[in-house]
């Protein structure tokens, strides 16, 4: 493995993670001369450019955007960024900061090395050591899922319908039973029934005296959103 920065593969202290956090510890770190290396495993800030819907905006003031020397400047303090915006503001902290970074690099485990009282950084690109590590890998690595999710209470009907324009699905009644609207038809659900449902099919669901839940199958479609929901849908007695 070849290591930039003349080679090195020990530092002071090793980030990781490329994020406002990993770029504001990189800017303090700079400030007080201590040698380190930021690690991340995609591109820097990418989370506001890969991980935000295009109409996405700020949901805290313009004022309050404030990173290590980098402060909101613009002509909107009580605004709210949206994201472009944002990303051409963070894209200015990054220049800003100037990280000693490898982009790419995903860190795959951290150990201590307990002889040398240093730590072991292991990359898919090779090992790493370091004094302090300080993991800035962001928070939401785990996904929520809403309990409802889980299983649809007896009784409860979607409060929505939803179709895909593109995407095909394969539901299986995993347990209870329901029912469920395709268009303009109305189908008796129960445990181990299967279901194909072609793209612009519109599709509700009802749960049974004893709950219904589901597993739903698709292809991956990347990134796209082919779904379409609709409130309310579903509303009349039928
Ligand atoms: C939908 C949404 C809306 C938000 N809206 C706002 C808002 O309006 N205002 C606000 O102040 N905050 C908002 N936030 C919160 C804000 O985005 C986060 O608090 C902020 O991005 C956290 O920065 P971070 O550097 O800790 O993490 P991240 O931005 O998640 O960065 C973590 C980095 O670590 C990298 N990484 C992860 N694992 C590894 C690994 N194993 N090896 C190497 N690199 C790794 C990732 O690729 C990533 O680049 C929002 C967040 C979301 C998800």
């Amino acid at each position: 493995m070849s290591h930039p920065y003349g080679g090195r593969s020990h530092y002071s202290v090793v980030i990781v993670g490329g994020g406002q956090a990993g770029l504001s510890l990189s800017h303090c770190l700079q400030q007080r001369g201590i040698d380190h290396l930021v690690i991340e495993k995609r591109s820097l800030v990418h989370t506001w450019r890969t991980q935000r819907w295009d109409s996405f905006c700020l949901v805290t003031p313009n004022w309050q955007c404030q990173l290590p020397g980098w402060s909101y400047l613009g002509s909107d303090p009580h605004g709210f960024m949206v994201k472009d915006q944002i990303n051409e503001w963070l894209a200015g902290f990054v220049d800003h900061v100037k990280a000693p970074a490898i982009e790419g690099v995903t860190v795959e485990r951290v150990s201590r090395d307990g002889e040398r009282e240093r730590f072991n950084v292991q990359t898919d690109a090779g090992l790493y050591t370091a004094d302090q590590v300080v993991v800035a890998s962001g928070g939401y690595h785990r996904p929520i899922v809403p309990r409802l999710a889980e299983k649809l209470p007896a009784g409860v009907r979607t409060p929505f319908g939803h179709t895909h324009s593109q995407q095909e699905e394969i539901y299986v009644i995993a347990e209870g039973s329901g029912r469920i609207k395709l268009d303009d038809e109305v189908h008796d659900l129960r445990q181990w029934d299967i279901l194909r449902i072609g793209p612009g099919v519109m599709r509700n669901l009802e749960a049974g005296s004893d709950g219904i839940t589901l597993i739903a199958f698709g292809a991956p479609l990347g990134e796209e959103n082919d779904g379409e929901i609709v409130p309310g849908w579903w509303s009349d007695g039928e």
